[in-house]
């Protein structure tokens, strides 16, 4: 059964079709063929039902049956008005020839076109691709589009009535109605006309191949080929129809593609706004949980920073407070130097006036040995060397004491305990005028160094040696002796000071180290507790007790040792 594609009606088409039914049922006589007239619908239909075994239709519904059934061109139609099958077929675009407005497709904005149908292919599609390429979007820039539907002739009516502005059928229509009589050519204008070679009639767009002839997956292959075989060994018939090799349909294709419909209307779906209609939901989620992480990212951000500013704040305050302690700290060491500076000075003025006296006595006899004139370089030369030794002895008391009394800046460096207990020990002899023995103990074999600030150190060892010698001034001398002893493991320094004095009562010893805490007349009670201060300060501890000898106290502290950094 053939189905064809009845573009001017039944009636028209079985007119048209019959001299092809006649040579087919002649040349293949073992088959019988019939032909069914349909629209597009009814050829659909008749396709989804396996009804048909060979269609006739135009170019575009070609493709899309294509696409959509499987069907395959075994032939394409040669119209006597085309030399080329290939190029065939157009779409007139034609106005009134009174109305002298519209001249151009370009014309069509905003004016009524009449088309057979959305899917129309020469009746529609061609001419909407046209109006494209003249910047005039079918869909959007004309007024109105009225699809009227089939047969085409009914468009040349509306457009002569002046119902519509204008009117889109295939090509020749007109023409082939003009020989008929049925209308005259002058009395219509045809907007952007063209003349094609080999083409005897006016078109407003390009042209595309003509109709095919397309088996359907039914079809027996060998029925398949003797049709074609017939096809193309037909003469012309009907005025001058024939049949050849099937054309190159794929400006078809392009035009769907271009058109974004029939097969290429999937096209449509993946525009950005077709997208966007298909998926806001998502899209609107994820606006939501983007808008939600920013929001939620300010404000983390914003904590931050507020937290931050208000850390940064304590810290400052926090660093000021230490400044301030510091400051204090450094002021009451300085304050305690002093202290114990003038409890050892008492004897000062005597410890230096020693030398001075001893100068005087160089002096004066000097200048009697001249009176006498017995004077002898060698005189003089031990004079002199005793007069700068002594000098030397009393300034270098002056300067250990302008040494320790400057006020300082905490410093950490490797510091020798030994070297500071001599430093220290020196400076008391200095100072006193009867020191007792304070015997230097070194048993940390290179390992008594510590990391510190020396001048600090010092403080805390003069100080507890003075507390030392006042434990026991008033006692026989053999009571009176200090002794320091230095141990040192991997990790730790000990510094211990023994006595043999009075030592302390136990409840006097709760509140050794306590601020003003002090037995003594002159006594400040600041020296221990800044030195348990500054012990601290070192990462260290001092504390007190008994001395192991059973007579006296012995005061102790430990340091973290820094032997390996002195070797560096
Ligand atoms: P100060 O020497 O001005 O009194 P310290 O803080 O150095 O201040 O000492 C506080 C008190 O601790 C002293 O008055 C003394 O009673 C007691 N003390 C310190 N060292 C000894 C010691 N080696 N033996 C006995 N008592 C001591």
């Amino acid at each position: 059964m053939i189905g064809v594609f009845a573009y001017q009606g039944e009636l028209a088409a079985i007119n048209d079709w019959s001299p092809l039914l006649e040579y087919l049922n002649t040349a293949i006589p073992e088959h019988r063929f019939y032909i069914v007239n349909r629209d597009l619908e009814g050829l659909r239909e008749a396709l989804k039902a396996n009804e048909l075994d060979l269609v006739i239709t135009n170019p575009g519904y070609y493709i899309e049956m294509e696409s959509e059934f499987g069907i395959s061109r075994i032939a394409t139609l040669v119209s006597p008005e085309a030399e080329t099958p290939a190029r065939a077929l157009g779409a007139v675009v034609f106005t009134r020839a009174s109305n002298t407005q519209l001249r151009d497709l370009s014309d069509l904005s905003g004016k009524t076109v009449a088309a057979v149908a959305p899917h129309g292919f020469a009746g529609y599609l061609i001419a909407a691709r046209e109006l494209a390429q003249h910047q005039v979007d079918p869909e959007t820039d004309i007024k109105e589009m009225r699809f009227v539907g089939l047969p085409m002739g009914g468009i040349i009516g509306m457009v002569q009535r002046g119902e519509v502005d204008a009117g889109i059928v295939r090509t020749c229509l007109l023409e082939t109605a003009a020989k008929e009589g049925l209308l005259r050519m002058e009395d219509f204008r045809v907007l952007s006309p063209r003349k094609f070679e080999g083409f005897a009639c006016v078109s407003s767009t390009p042209l595309y191949p003509d109709w095919p002839i397309a088996v359907t997956r039914r079809t027996d292959a060998t029925l398949a080929k003797a049709v074609a075989r017939a096809l193309l060994a037909m003469p012309p018939i009907r005025d001058g129809v024939s049949w050849t090799v099937p054309a190159d349909y794929q400006p078809v294709h392009e035009l769907y593609r271009e058109l974004r419909t029939g097969p290429y209307t999937y096209l449509r779906d993946i525009t950005p706004e077709a997208l966007a209609r298909r998926f806001w939901p998502w899209l609107l989620g994820i606006v939501i949980v983007l808008t939600g992480w920013v929001i939620h990212t300010i404000r983390v951000e914003y904590q931050v920073m507020r937290r931050t500013a208000e850390l940064q704040d304590s810290l400052n305050a926090r660093k000021a407070a230490e400044n301030r302690m510091r400051a204090h700290q450094e002021q009451m060491e300085h304050l305690s130097r002093l202290s114990i500076l003038g409890e050892l000075s008492g004897n000062l003025a005597h410890e230096i006036n020693q030398p001075l006296t001893t100068i005087g006595t160089y002096a004066r006899t000097v200048l009697r040995r001249q009176a006498s004139g017995i004077l002898t370089p060698d005189a003089i030369a031990e004079a002199c060397a005793e007069i700068a030794s002594e000098a030397d002895r009393a300034g270098g008391i002056v300067q250990r004491i302008r040494h320790f009394a400057r006020k300082r800046v905490a410093t950490r460096e490797p510091v020798v305990l030994r070297a500071i207990a001599q430093e220290a020990v020196r400076l008391i002899v200095g100072m006193l005028a009867h020191t007792p023995d304070i015997i230097i103990e070194d048993r940390a074999e290179g390992k008594g160094v510590v990391l510190a600030d020396g001048p600090q150190i010092q403080q805390v060892l003069l100080n507890l040696i003075k507390n030392a010698i006042d434990a026991a001034r008033d006692l026989p001398p053999d009571r009176q002796t200090v002794r320091l002893t230095i141990e040192a493991s991997d990790e730790h320094v000990q510094v211990h000071l023994d006595d043999h004095g009075a030592g302390l009562a136990p409840d006097q010893r709760a509140h050794l180290f306590e601020p003003f805490f002090t037995t003594k007349p002159d006594g400040l009670g600041l020296g221990l507790p800044i030195c348990k201060t500054i012990i601290e300060a070192h990462g260290g501890r001092l504390w007190a007790e008994d001395n192991p000898d059973g007579q006296g106290m012995r005061f102790s502290f430990s340091l973290p040792g820094a032997w390996h950094e002195h070797a560096t």
